[in-house]
């Protein structure tokens, strides 16, 4: 079709939400394990029932690069292309809510923290969305950004995680 390439080389791609309706909004970058791929998949299909996740999954554009050394974050390129988020799908979090119960957050809500970043979102912000997709999936809250421990809680599955109590 005359202008595709164009759309696809160009800075302006359409709306979001038209570039989303293209093509599915996230794929998995480098050498993902198969295993990999799944954790991301029930990620990605665990956040979609979360309203508030669901509606940002289908109006947004990122890529997913899977690493194992304990980090997630994101990358907002400031040419306008793809966002990449580096996300560990075996990396829960010790988490404390607002009036100090222990819960573990996981991997699928980092990888929710992510996408927060991937619409902009500051800490104070990402934790806010994060916390209320929480909410919509039942997994535990963190108070506040600073109220979660830095060392690793391995999890076999991307969607494993404990209540706060
Ligand atoms: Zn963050």
């Amino acid at each position: 079709m005359i202008g595709d390439k164009a759309r696809r080389d160009g800075a302006p791609r359409g709306r979001p939400a038209a570039r989303a309706a293209r093509r599915p909004p996230w794929k998995v970058n480098g050498s993902p394990t198969s295993a990999d791929m799944i954790n991301t998949a029930i990620a990605i299909n665990s956040l979609k029932d979360s309203q508030t996740a669901a509606t940002v999954l289908r109006a947004y554009d990122f890529t997913v690069a899977v690493n194992h050394t304990n980090s997630d974050s994101t990358l907002v390129p400031s040419d306008g292309s793809t966002p990449q988020i580096d996300w560990d799908p075996n990396l829960a979090h010790q988490v404390y809510s607002a009036d100090y119960k222990a819960g573990i957050q996981s991997p699928a809500m980092a990888l929710a923290h992510e996408i927060a970043h991937v619409l902009g979102m500051d800490e104070n912000q990402a934790t806010a969305f994060e916390t209320q997709i929480a909410l919509e999936l039942g997994e535990p809250t963190r108070g506040n950004y600073q109220l979660v421990t830095q060392e690793k809680i391995y999890v076999e599955n991307s969607t494993e995680h404990s209540a706060n109590g």
